[in-house]
């Protein structure tokens, strides 16, 4: 991976974020606060935020920014009609509020803690919570404009590798089998072979079907599909053809091309296998962001967007901060969780790498990761890992302006400081 970390103490500083008066103190007094954690507390209560940071956030104030999107991942019932109340009015000076740090460690990060700001009304009440860190290790992938491009899918090999080669968790099961029907890859087209020796490595794909017409096994084609051009497979079948290749495999599983569509007896019985089918599958690709086989695996995005912004203390220590609920946005949120089948075959396979709208994520037994943190995402960032997605659409109620910062609808987007 390349190293391109902004250095602690000397050479080239990170961006500087823009911060309004109530921001800027918090940031001056970090230091204090740390060595009151250093003393073993692990909470600190903070006076009362602006009164209204969805202004704070439209004028451009990075951290207030960060809170408003970590608002709109908190999806308690309770916390429904409070969020709505605030969409409808655009403005949070109504509420009031409750605001603290609290120290909470990680693993590969040090000086880890997160701010917290409650807004209540009545009985109801919802939060945001921002994350402070430093990473130990000072690795990070170069993001490219490309979720195909080299950087990410050397992304994509290194986890792979790491994950292989040192996450218990995540070996091979004791019963290793082969499915009955694997599509071979070679340069240009395909096999669907059924002849594939117990234990060879292959890939799996987790996709949405979507309403358009993606190649199936039928009774009446069986024969052809003996050897067929890479043109025969829809834009998502072939992202995961090349993906494979990329990454050294040489047979990949396709659920609608490895069972017999119209062969209730053979769909009975390879979808009892299913357990086994991903259980074994050495990485299962996840086409997480599309609704359906036109889509592909890959999608440009602004590599700006996904760093993390950087504070920095008045003594020069070097602060990353997100907002907790880029794991939602990206997957629990995406069109392939909706479905529940895909969502089983995540829990069955080892390992899934998702091609979501923004990054590719990592998930396998061991780690969660995605290329802005390769390390691993602290797990007390993820709210929603083991859940089904809610119905609320963030879309409706935000757009992503530059620096990947959502903003209310409605809202003046002034970029000019950036
Ligand atoms: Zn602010
Ligand atoms: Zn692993």
């Amino acid at each position: 991976m390349n190293n391109q970390m902004p250095e602690n103490d000397s050479g080239s500083e990170p961006p500087l974020v823009n911060l309004c008066s109530y921001c800027r103190p918090l940031v001056d007094d970090l230091e204090g606060y740390l060595k009151i954690f250093d003393t073993g507390e692990t909470y600190i209560r903070l006076r009362d935020p602006p009164k209204d940071f969805i202004s704070s956030s439209r004028e451009g104030c990075n951290l207030c920014q960060a809170f408003v999107l970590g608002l709109l991942y908190n999806r308690s019932n309770h916390s429904q009609q409070l969020l709505n109340k605030l969409y409808k009015n655009g403005s949070s000076s109504e509420f009031g509020y409750y605001n603290c740090l609290r120290k909470q460690q990680m693993d590969g990060f040090e000086d880890t803690f997160y701010a917290q700001r409650e807004m209540y009304d009545g009985d109801q009440s919802v939060y945001s919570e921002v994350w402070f860190f430093r990473r130990k290790s000072t690795s990070v992938v170069a993001l490219e404009v490309s979720t195909a491009s080299q950087s990410s899918l050397s992304f994509a090999t290194e986890l792979l590798e790491r994950c292989r080669s040192s996450h218990p968790k995540c070996q091979s099961p004791d019963a290793l089998i082969t499915p009955t029907r694997l599509i071979e890859l070679y340069e240009g087209g395909c096999r669907l072979r059924t002849d594939v020796v117990v234990g060879t490595p292959y890939t799996t794909l987790s996709h949405c079907w979507g309403s358009i017409d993606i190649l199936k096994l039928r009774k009446d084609n069986i024969n052809e599909l003996h050897d067929f051009p890479l043109s025969k497979l829809s834009k998502t079948f072939q992202d995961a053809v090349f993906l494979s290749r990329s990454l050294g495999f040489k047979y990949i599983w396709i659920d609608s091309v490895c069972i017999i569509q119209d062969n209730v007896d053979d769909w009975r019985r390879e979808s009892a296998k299913m357990s086994q089918v991903y259980g074994n599958s050495s990485l299962n690709i996840a086409a997480t962001y599309a609704k359906d086989g036109s889509i592909g695996l890959f999608v440009d995005r602004d590599p700006s967007s996904m760093k993390n912004q950087c504070i920095i203390t008045p003594e020069k220590k070097i602060f990353e901060f997100a907002a907790s609920g880029g794991y939602e946005r990206c997957i629990a949120d995406a069109p392939l969780s909706s479905r529940a089948w895909t969502f089983q075959e995540r829990y069955l396979a080892r390992r899934t790498l998702h091609f979501s709208g923004e990054q590719i994520f990592w998930e396998c037994r061991e780690i969660t990761a995605c290329e802005a943190l390769p390390d691993g995402i602290p797990n007390s960032m993820i709210r929603y890992q083991d859940q089904f997605p809610s119905t609320a659409n963030p879309a409706e109620w935000c757009q992503v302006v530059p620096n990947g910062v959502l903003l209310f609808k409605g809202g003046e987007v002034d970029s000019s400081h950036r």
